[in-house]
């Protein structure tokens, strides 16, 4: 078996290692003796969508956003259509507001790919610092970095999951990222996925499916005993820091 993974403009989209994601999704599979194959595009390549089993989306600077949504314009119908037709997308923070119908910032609206029923408004200040979430997807919790002007409203969407400690889309709503179909968008930085192997092994796993039908994506469990010391140094940093911790992530699970 085999992936193929895009990384789209990492010339532009790579914020606080967004990259190291691609690693830890070939590695992952190469661990399991499951072929993994990296692209990158850059802003003037061709992409072939029909080739890919993954594509990352990452953060940018708003002036970086608004280079890459004049390129998305020219993708948005097959960028879509891959999606409908359940390809796996992560998309982190610039890249996960790109998903929505717009970001709105003070000097002017950047579109975006309008695959997910959302939009983003940058709002007075900005939301910095670690995050973690629950999501029901997932027994870890999922642990990060945001940094972001934009607030984003998801509408009806299911959002990834429930703010334990942080701001999450918007600061206002309790709530962290967006699932679609096989799309996950998040304002998590860090990178990602390698303190939240549960959340990678998703992705692939949903890939696998695709591809190969579900008898097919079974994944062999790997120990993981760095990934999960990772995920909880940040949970304990955090979780004296809020009132009634316990019984508030109880409550969440
Ligand atoms: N430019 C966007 C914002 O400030 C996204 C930043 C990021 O990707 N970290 O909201």
């Amino acid at each position: 078996m085999k992936l193929t993974i895009g990384h789209l403009f990492p010339d532009l989209l790579n914020l606080y290692g967004d990259r190291g994601n691609i690693q830890c999704l070939a590695k992952r599979l190469r661990w399991r003796g499951i072929e993994a194959e990296v692209k990158t595009f850059s802003i003037d390549e061709e992409i072939d969508f029909s080739a890919l089993d993954i594509v990352l989306l990452g953060g940018g600077s708003d002036r970086e956003q608004m280079l890459v949504c004049n390129r998305l314009k020219e993708i948005k119908s097959e960028f879509k259509a891959y999606v409908e037709d359940m390809g796996v997308v992560i998309a982190i923070c610039g890249g996960y507001q790109l998903l929505g119908k717009y970001y709105e910032t003070d000097e002017g609206k950047i579109d975006g790919l309008d695959i997910v029923d959302m939009y983003t408004v940058q709002e007075k200040g900005r939301l910095i610092n670690n995050i973690f979430i629950k999501s029901d997807l997932f027994e870890m919790p999922i642990v990060g970095f945001e940094n972001h002007g934009g607030r984003t409203y998801i509408n009806d969407n299911k959002p990834l999951g429930k703010v334990v400690f942080g701001k999450g889309n918007n600061g206002k709503s309790g709530y962290e990222g967006v699932v679609y179909k096989n799309v996950i968008g998040t304002y998590l930085h860090g990178p990602l996925l390698p303190k939240n192997p549960q959340l990678c092994d998703y992705l692939l796993t949903k890939a696998l499916e695709r591809k190969y039908g579900a008898d097919k994506a079974v994944l062999a469990p790997l120990d993981d005993i760095e990934e999960k010391e990772a995920n909880k140094y940040i949970v304990d940093r955090y979780s004296d820091k809020i009132e009634n911790f316990k019984e508030r992530i109880r409550k969440l699970i």
